[in-house]
């Protein structure tokens, strides 16, 4: 393999924001690892990235199974022997195609534990279990990133002004709550790495046209996906522990 392609693993990269992310780390030249839990469903967006002249490859990856997780860092490492960019992607909002924030079930007085279990099984400690799978592989890169997908709902700043821009939201105990539990991890994770050289950051893609809401957002999932990828693609002199949007930083 060519020593200076980029190689990156975007997780749950078969469809919406992590498919397109794929598609523009491709387009950048960049070696794409199509995870999905669904192998089939990975198989055909990696065979239509390379249709478009990407060097994409599926890799079988349910964030909440710690197997998969291994087997996939074990198959980086024999066929790539290092990673350059994790984006962990992959989420869901517990409620199905109906967006948390309309979504009833993630009231707080009235959510099943259960359900916000589930929720920081993927959003949360799926995200720790890839990032440390992973890790080996990105230490071995000169210039190592890590994207965490997160949301403006994670801001507790935004979330806790009654006046704000996001004050007529339905309160949501499951998923709001994982991904600021994800921006606090990022800090974590950015503090531990930064002496590395590792860059770890938030993004919030904003409202995007996806499964998830049920194509209820404004955005294409490729103007979602572009933060996204304009932090995996950040210089070495580029920040690390922020909350960034499209627009810009964000607050916590
Ligand atoms: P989506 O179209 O529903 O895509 C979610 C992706 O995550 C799918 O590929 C899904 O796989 C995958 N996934 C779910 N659970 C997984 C698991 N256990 N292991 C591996 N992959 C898993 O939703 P999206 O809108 O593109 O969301 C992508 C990310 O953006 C999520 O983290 C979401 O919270 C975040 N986000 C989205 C919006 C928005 O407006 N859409 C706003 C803020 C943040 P399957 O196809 O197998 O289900």
């Amino acid at each position: 393999m060519n020593a200076h392609k980029k190689v990156a693993l975007v997780t749950g990269a078969n469809k919406g924001i992590g498919r397109a992310a794929a598609e523009q780390l491709a387009a950048l030249g960049m070696t794409v690892l199509v995870g999905a839990r669904d192998s089939r469903r990975g198989e055909q967006a990696a065979e239509e990235l390379r249709g478009a002249g990407g060097d994409a490859h599926a890799l079988t990856l349910d964030v909440t199974n710690p197997a998969t997780v291994a087997e996939s860092a074990k198959q980086i490492d024999e066929r790539f022997g290092r990673l350059d960019i994790l984006i962990n992607n992959a989420g869901i909002t517990g409620s199905g195609q109906v967006s948390p924030d309309q979504a009833h079930d993630q009231i707080p007085s009235a959510v099943e534990v259960d359900m916000v279990r589930a929720v920081f099984e993927t959003n949360v400690f799926g995200v720790i279990a890839v990032t440390n799978s992973m890790l080996p592989l990105l230490r071995r890169s000169s210039a190592a990133r890590i994207v965490n997908v997160s949301s403006h709902a994670a801001s507790m700043t935004l979330l806790s002004d009654p006046d704000g821009p996001f004050a007529g939201l339905l309160p949501s105990a499951a998923y709001t709550p994982s991904k600021s539990a994800l921006s606090a991890l990022t800090v974590q994770y950015a503090n531990e790495l930064r002496k590395d050289g590792i860059l770890v950051n938030a993004v919030a893609p904003g409202y995007v046209d996806t499964d998830s809401n049920n194509h209820t957002g404004f955005l294409t999932p490729a103007q979602g996906a572009a933060v996204l990828v304009r932090l995996a693609t950040v210089a070495d002199d580029g920040p690390t522990a922020g909350f960034f949007g499209e627009d810009g930083p964000l607050p916590w």
